[in-house]
């Protein structure tokens, strides 16, 4: 990741790294997921805050294509974001930012949108917009854990395919604007008792 992105998500969340004597971070992935990295920050430091949880990031990497955090001290609730997040990432050019799709090339997983799927350097991304849809991808994502009250049901939810979205997979989804309001659309159309 681009040291000016590292450095604004360490400072952020400093509090979440605290187990670690280094000024930035070290996040193993690249720039395009600075976005997603804030919003299950986010929810995390929330989540810690509320719950009183002495909750340790350790590690943030890609692995296969998608975003891994590792951490000790969480709950269920704090393990439901980070799978989340993951299967969003697996949606999320790791370049731009970008819709994008997870695909084996050389035998390497990786998710790229069609403009990076040949190679691209990594380059810093904008921090405002960062923090803009990284907090909108934090209250869709609590909205989903809220609705169902279990993190589990939701994790399932979000991994599963729904004939209301087209055959596609919530998760396919969170990860645009457009796809965030389709989700809150059907989560309200649920609540009022239509079949999913
Ligand atoms: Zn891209």
């Amino acid at each position: 990741m681009h040291a000016s992105n590292a450095e604004w998500l360490s400072q952020r969340y400093a509090r979440l790294f605290a187990s670690r004597k280094v000024d930035a971070f070290d996040f193993e992935c690249l720039s395009g997921w600075t976005w997603l990295i804030d919003a299950a920050l986010q929810l995390l430091s929330s989540r810690a805050e509320t719950q009183r949880l002495n909750l340790h990031v350790m590690q943030i990497k890609e692995k296969f294509g998608a975003l891994r955090i590792y951490h000790h001290g969480g709950d269920a609730c704090i393990e439901a974001i980070c799978d989340i997040a993951e299967r969003i990432s697996e949606n999320v050019c790791e370049v731009c930012g970008e819709p994008g799709i997870n695909l084996s090339t050389h035998d390497w997983l990786s998710t790229r949108c069609e403009l990076h799927r040949k190679g691209s350097s990594d380059t810093p991304r904008g921090i405002w917009r960062a923090g803009y849809h990284g907090h909108g991808l934090a209250m869709s994502i609590c909205q989903v854990i809220n609705f169902f009250g279990e993190p589990r049901l939701a994790v399932q939810w979000c991994h599963t395919p729904l004939m209301a979205l087209n055959g596609a997979r919530p998760c396919e989804l969170l990860g645009t604007l457009s796809g965030r309001v389709e989700i809150t659309t059907l989560l309200g159309r649920l609540s009022h008792g239509a079949l999913p």
